[in-house]
C-alpha cells in the first residue's frame, strides 16, 4: 500500500482538509442552503459531503434519498466552489456518482468490513482515479480497514485516504462509537503518508461532545475532519442529535487549536503525539477499571444474596495466575503486575464489603471471610 498524501492529488487540498455537510441529503433546498450558509460561516470548509444512500440498521428508516441528491451535489459545487463527496456501497452507487461528477466518494463502516462489497466497489472504480476515503469498520480491526484500502490501491487508485468515525463496543462509554484511539495511532504509524481525517460526529453522536473528540484528532496529527452539518440539525432525518449548524460549525473550526501547517512535524510534535495518546490511553484503563468496580459489586450483592464470603481466594489466586501469565506477554514486570492487581483487589473488596454494610438492611451479613 503506498498512500499519496493531498499535496500530490492535483486537487489544492492541505492539511487540515474540513469536510462538513449534513448526514443525509433530504431535499433540494436543505442541501443547497446548508452549503451555502457552510461557506458564509465556516470558510475553512473545502469539501461539501452528503449521503444520497443511507445504510440504516433496520428497514424502514430513511434511506436517502437516491440519484436525486447527485444533481443537487452537482449545484452545490456549480454555486459555491466547494468539492462534493457521498457515500458509495455498491457498483451501482459507484456508477451513478461518477456520471453525476462527485469529486470524492466514501466507503461507509458498514461496508469496509465485507471484503466482497469493497472489492465490488475496487472492481466498478478501476480505470478512475476518484479520492476515496475510507472509514473504519464498526468492529475495531485495524486489518479489515487496512484491507478495504489495499483492495483500492491494488484496483489502481492512488488517492485513497481513511476515516476514523470511531468503533462499535459493548462497554457503556459516553459515545455512539468508542474512539480507541490507539487504531487509528497504530495505522499513521504502519503508513506514515495516509491521509487520516477524524469524523468526531460518528465518535460523538451528541454534538456536545464534538469540541473535545476534534481537538483530540488534531493533537494526533490527523490531516484534517469531517463535521456532519445541518441547516436544522434537529429536523435531520438521520443522526440529528449529533449534527451542528453551520454557525456552530464556524465558531467550532474557530476554537480549535490548528497545528501551525509550517512547522512541520518536528520533534516536539511527535513527543506531544506520544503523550496525548497515553492521556487517551490512561483514559481508557480508569473507565475501564470503573466499569470493573461496578461489576465487582454487582458479584457483592450476589454473594450476599447467597451468604457467601466476599474473599474468595481460591478465585483470586486464578485471576493472578492469568494475570502474570498476561504480564509476561505484554512485557510487564511481575513486581508491577503483582502491585497493580493488589490495588486492583483490595479497591473490589473495599466495595463489596461497602455495598454489603449499604444492603444491611436486607438481612443477617455473616462477618466469616471479611475483610
Ligand atoms: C455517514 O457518514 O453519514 C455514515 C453513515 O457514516 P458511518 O459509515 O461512519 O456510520
Ligand atoms: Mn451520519
Amino acid at each position: 500500500m503506498k498512500p499519496v498524501p493531498f499535496a500530490r492529488w492535483g486537487l489544492g487540498l492541505e492539511r487540515p482538509l474540513v469536510i462538513a455537510g449534513p448526514c443525509s441529503a433530504e431535499s433540494r433546498d436543505q442541501v443547497l442552503d446548508t452549503a451555502r450558509a457552510i461557506v458564509q460561516r465556516a470558510p475553512q470548509v473545502r469539501v461539501f459531503r452528503a449521503g444520497a444512500w443511507k445504510p440504516r440498521t433496520r428497514p424502514g428508516g430513511f434511506e436517502g434519498v437516491g440519484d436525486d441528491a447527485l444533481a443537487w451535489l452537482a449545484e452545490v459545487k456549480a454555486q459555491t466552489g466547494l468539492l462534493t463527496m457521498t457515500e458509495v456501497a455498491t457498483p451501482a452507487h459507484v456508477e451513478a456518482a461518477l456520471l453525476a461528477g462527485v469529486d470524492m466518494l466514501w466507503i461507509g463502516a458498514r461496508t469496509t468490513p465485507n471484503p466482497f462489497s469493497v472489492q465490488a466497489i475496487a472492481d466498478a472504480l478501476r480505470g478512475t482515479d476518484i479520492p476515496v476515503f475510507v472509514k473504519n469498520p464498526l468492529n475495531p480491526d485495524l486489518q479489515l480497514w487496512v484491507g478495504a484500502m489495499e483492495r483500492l490501491f491494488d484496483a489502481g487508485l492512488g488517492r485513497v485516504a481513511a476515516v476514523h468515525r470511531g468503533f462499535h463496543w459493548y462497554e457503556r462509554s459516553p459515545y455512539r462509537n468508542h474512539p480507541m484511539w490507539e487504531i487509528p495511532v497504530r495505522l499513521k504509524a504502519t503508513f506514515p503518508e495516509l491521509e487520516l481525517i477524524g469524523d468526531p460526529s460518528h465518535i460523538a453522536g451528541e454534538r456536545t461532545l464534538l469540541p473535545g473528540l476534534a481537538q483530540q484528532a488534531l493533537d494526533l496529527n490527523f490531516s484534517g475532519l469531517m463535521i456532519e452539518t445541518h441547516r436544522a440539525p434537529d429536523e435531520a432525518r438521520s443522526d440529528a442529535a449529533q449534527q451542528v449548524t453551520p454557525e456552530a460549525l464556524g465558531r467550532l473550526l474557530g476554537e480549535l487549536a490548528w497545528r501551525s501547517a509550517s512547522a512541520g512535524p518536528g520533534l516536539r510534535d511527535e513527543l506531544q503525539e506520544h503523550r496525548n495518546l497515553i492521556d487517551r490511553l490512561d483514559e481508557e484503563i480508569i473507565r475501564k477499571l470503573g466499569t470493573r468496580m461496578e461489576v465487582a459489586e454487582r458479584i457483592g450483592l450476589f454473594k450476599q444474596a447467597h451468604n457467601i464470603a466476599i474473599l474468595q481466594p481460591e478465585r483470586w489466586r486464578r485471576i493472578m495466575d492469568a494475570a502474570h501469565v498476561l504480564g509476561r506477554e505484554q512485557g510487564l514486570s511481575r513486581h508491577f503486575v503483582q502491585a497493580l492487581m493488589d490495588a486492583v483487589h483490595d479497591e473490589s473488596i473495599r466495595r463489596q464489603t461497602q455495598v454489603w454494610e449499604r444492603n444491611r438492611e436486607g438481612g443477617p451479613v455473616p462477618d466469616e471471610g471479611k475483610k
